[in-house]
């Protein structure tokens, strides 16, 4: 196959695991960066071009779009799809997924388990917010963040409604969730291609730190799923329409609960805490799946 890889960064540890994992099953891998494309966008012979030429013969297209430049990444994927070029996330689903307030909505559609979620525009409505997730303590979100920053655990009522005025009065959008307490600062993130999570690990943040992520300090490991939380980790993909998702979980006294699907998950992390060759199984996967005009998404949210 002739694949390639949207990255802007042929060095970062994902993009190359991938090119050397499709370059090793025998297959041809170029990384583009997406920045640098231009299309064409008329009704014959579409085109994405690169540096002055155009990209023909595709088979596969593995989009790795960071958060920054969603807007014209998922533009790029959308001009493929448009050629009919298979895509192993395709546009609308990595859009959708950027969002995390849609993202929750439509998962709730599905009846998959959250944590107790509230939003509001106005600061006129905070004490309306608040009862909608119980109280103190709480955590507010920023819409935008990620890599926790903008994740904010507000202990009592007091702290909930000057961090919810402060982050409105700068304009941004957030939303406010039931603390999980018993998940003692940890999140399992799930792996999923296609329909099977193909690996797990847990992330435990640092001492005192209510907050996983690897980039606040957490650390990793291997972990063994419940059927469960594997079950609710392909539904949560499936209903989002990612072929490939990161999906983060809680264990919460009510079973598990969605944090976040994210549509181009990191490598790094885990496979290391796993040793499973997940670049590998992306390629395998494409193998699998991919051929002309296979455009599916058809979720209306
Ligand atoms: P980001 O996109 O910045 O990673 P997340 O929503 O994933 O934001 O939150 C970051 C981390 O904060 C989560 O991985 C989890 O460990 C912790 N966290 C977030 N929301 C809650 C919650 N409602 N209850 C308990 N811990 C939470
Ligand atoms: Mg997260």
């Amino acid at each position: 196959m002739r694949i390639i890889i949207l990255s802007r960064d042929a060095s970062l540890y994902s993009t190359s695991r991938l090119k050397e994992a499709g370059e090793s099953r025998g297959h041809e891998v170029r990384v583009i960066d997406h920045l640098r494309c231009y299309m064409n966008i008329t009704p014959h012979n579409p085109k994405v071009m690169y540096q002055g030429q155009p990209l023909e013969g595709i088979d596969a297209v593995i989009p790795r779009i960071g958060a920054s430049n969603t807007f014209y990444g998922a533009a790029v994927v959308r001009q493929f799809e448009i050629m009919g070029v298979f895509t192993a996330n395709e546009s609308q689903a990595i859009s959708r997924s950027r969002d995390k307030l849609r993202c929750l909505q439509i998962l709730s559609r599905k009846g998959i388990g959250l944590p107790v979620t509230g939003f509001a525009h106005s600061t006129k409505d905070i004490d309306g917010l608040l009862d909608i997730v119980g109280g103190a303590p709480l955590v507010i979100k920023l819409l935008e963040g990620t890599q926790g920053i903008g994740v904010v655990l507000a202990e009592t009522q007091q702290a909930a409604t000057s961090v919810i005025e402060a982050f409105r009065g700068l304009d941004a959008n957030i939303l406010v969730q039931e603390f999980i307490k018993e998940a003692g600062g940890m999140d399992i993130r799930c792996f999923v291609i296609g329909d099977k999570v193909i690996a797990a690990m847990k992330r435990q943040g640092a001492p005192g730190e209510f907050r996983s992520n690897l980039h606040r300090g957490g650390s990793a490991a291997k972990v063994r799923l419940t059927p469960e939380e594997r079950s609710t980790a392909v539904r949560a993909a499936k209903a989002m329409g990612l072929r490939v998702a990161g999906v983060d979980l809680l264990r919460s006294n009510h079973g598990p609960v969605i944090m976040e699907v994210n549509s181009s998950p990191g490598l790094e992390g885990i496979e290391n805490a796993t040793d499973i060759d997940v670049a590998g199984k992306i390629i395998e996967f494409l193998e699998k799946n991919a051929g002309p005009d296979k455009t599916r998404d058809n979720i209306k949210y």
